[in-house]
């Protein structure tokens, strides 16, 4: 399966925010939304950065509760790993355990067009799975 295809099913939608918001907001964000990560973006919308629920853990940890009054450029991770389109769900899941994340943005012709997350492609493996057992148990009993 491409990620074109996991694409199809949730949407084109990516939680962006630029990177003066301050962590506080950020976690606000992914409470309300139920998401994992947000990708911080410039005032053209160009991918700069991504802060996810463990950079918010980390920073409170390492620079106490006022690490979140901060703006998020002081905390993102700036080096941001992104896949295409046309990569495979095969080829995300290599890139997460080598870059030990669970969130990759989608770009193509250097804009965001979407995210896909560890969530994602656990539930599509998931159905993968059950129509596989599903087709040798068709398969066995009509034989
Ligand atoms: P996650 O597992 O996605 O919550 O992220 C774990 C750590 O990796 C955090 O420091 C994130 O900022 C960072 N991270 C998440 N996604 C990416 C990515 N696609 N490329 C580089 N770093 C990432």
């Amino acid at each position: 399966m491409s990620v074109a295809a996991i694409l199809k099913e949730k949407g084109a939608d990516v939680a962006t925010v630029t990177g003066d918001v301050t962590l506080f907001d950020i976690a606000q964000l992914l409470s309300d939304k139920q998401i994992g990560a947000v990708v911080i973006v410039d005032a053209q919308g160009r991918l700069e950065g991504i802060v996810s629920e463990r950079d918010l853990v980390k920073s409170i940890v390492a620079y106490g509760p006022e690490a979140l009054n901060e703006p998020a450029k002081n905390h993102m991770t700036r080096k941001v790993v992104t896949c295409s389109r046309s990569d495979t769900v095969a080829e995300l899941m290599a890139s997460m355990t080598v870059g030990r994340f669970r969130h990759l943005p989608v770009v193509e012709g250097g804009k965001l067009v979407g995210i896909v997350s560890i969530g994602d492609i656990v539930k599509r493996r998931i159905a993968e799975a059950e129509m596989e057992a599903d087709a040798m148990r068709d398969y066995i009993a009509s034989g």
